[in-house]
């Protein structure tokens, strides 16, 4: 955590002689007020510098602020610390065993996420953690762009992102100790780490989605669970890329897990579900559509039956029993390890070559040969088909579309010095 001074909170009995001070003595400018309803305050901000003195005067005697007063006078009553992600902010100081007043971050003024820290754990001095409103919903302070293009030969490739999801760091790394992920993907509160959702367009003869992140149709307990964060939408990602639902011919399915597959589906304003994209062909592996339609417990927490059982009854649905071309340049080749037939996408065009990597490689932290998620049914096949796909990767300079990289939507696979990096294309 790198926390920077964002103000110095003074609690004032007369907010205009106070102010009236600060501009007159010091020269300092006095900026709009704001109320802080659920504090009942008054507060004004007087910048100094890069950090802020907060005047604070109490407009009900039960406030915090008009306690405080009553008891020990007016004077210095808080410092705000500035952190880029809060909850891991919040995280790291709770494992630390550091006595917290809020245990989970809540919402401050301005659209920011703030955390008090109790004075008994920091040296008498009463410190508030924030958040501003900009970089609230992920830890990342720029997001990447909604759609990436590329050009593989004679066809066009678009990454799209669905938003963002947050997963259990532990799922995510498996064996991996989380004192070496957690500097590569750091945790929030909640121990998850933020991942990206990329379907891939390819265009050429016809125009084919890969995958279609996660859909609209989760509840909010649902949503809270994985820290969905629509910023990004595949609506909007479609339309900056000028194209619509009605304009997919094929939705190809990696593999029907419900960060994959949610999208497929959608609920019209009936509650009736039907598929997302009107015109389309979905294509699914016929061992993957058996084992999302009988589940057992160790697979059942990742599929939704209402992601594609209703592109059977719509008779949408076409499945394909071993790896196969889907259309010109674009073939399908199982990898299992993550679920029994999970599949990546290879795309050849003009003696060059691209590779959607689903959940074989989620993100470019995952080249890494035993970086295998938790999750993976059988992770020795995940090692074994991961080190051929890397080698490949390698030796040929394919284009890696990650589905799940947070910031990085494609790149080239190296190999330096005996360990494996992305280079982002
Ligand atoms: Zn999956
Ligand atoms: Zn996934």
């Amino acid at each position: 955590m790198k926390a920077v001074l964002d103000h110095v909170g003074i609690a004032v009995k007369d907010l205009s002689a106070a102010l009236a001070f600060y501009r007159d003595a010091f020269g300092l400018e006095v900026e709009a007020p704001e109320e802080v309803t659920s504090q009942r305050v008054r507060a004004h901000f007087v910048p100094v510098g890069e950090s802020k003195l907060e005047l604070l005067e109490a407009t009900a005697s039960e406030s915090a602020i008009a306690r405080y007063v009553d008891k020990r006078g007016p004077g210095l009553h808080h410092i705000t610390l500035r952190v880029d992600d809060i909850d891991a902010a919040v995280g790291q100081l709770r494992s630390r065993g550091v006595r917290m007043i809020d245990e989970h971050p809540r919402p401050g003024a301005e659209g920011s996420t703030i955390a008090f820290v109790h004075p008994s754990s920091a040296h008498g001095v009463l410190i508030e953690l924030k958040q501003p409103a900009s970089a609230n919903q992920s830890a990342l302070r720029d997001p990447p762009p909604a759609i990436s293009r590329f050009t593989l030969g004679e066809l066009e490739l678009i990454s799209l992102s669905d938003g963002f999801l947050r997963m259990d760091g532990g799922l995510m790394f498996g064996i991996v100790p989380k004192a070496q992920w957690s500097v590569a993907a750091p945790a929030d509160a909640r121990n998850r780490v933020t991942l990206g959702m990329r379907p891939l367009i390819v265009r050429g003869a016809r125009t084919m989605i890969i995958d279609a992140g996660l859909g609209r149709k989760g509840d909010a307990a649902f949503e809270d669970a994985y820290g969905v964060d629509h910023r990004y939408d595949l609506d909007r990602a479609l339309a900056d890329a000028r194209l619509a639902p009605e304009d997919i011919d094929i939705v190809l399915a990696s593999h029907l897990h419900f960060d994959h597959a949610g999208g497929f589906t959608v609920r019209d304003v009936s509650g009736r579900l039907r598929p997302r994209f009107p015109r389309a062909q979905y294509i699914v592996r016929r061992g993957e559509w058996e084992d999302a339609t009988h589940v057992h417990s160790q697979n059942t927490a990742r599929y939704q039956a209402d992601d594609y059982r209703p592109l059977a009854e719509a008779g949408v649905l076409q499945l394909v029993d071993d790896d196969a071309t889907i259309m010109p340049g674009v073939r399908v080749k199982r990898t299992g390890g993550h679920s029994t037939h999970h599949q990546v996408v290879m795309i050849e065009s003009g003696g060059k070559s691209a590779a959607f990597a689903a959940d074989l490689i989620p993100t470019t932290k995952h080249v890494t040969e035993s970086w295998i998620p938790a999750l993976d049914l059988y992770p020795m096949d995940t090692l074994a088909v991961k080190r051929a796909f890397n080698e490949d990767a390698v030796a040929r300079e394919v284009l890696v579309f990650f589905y799940h990289d947070p910031s990085v939507a494609a790149g080239y696979i190296r190999e330096e010095h005996g360990s494996r990096l992305v280079i982002p294309a």
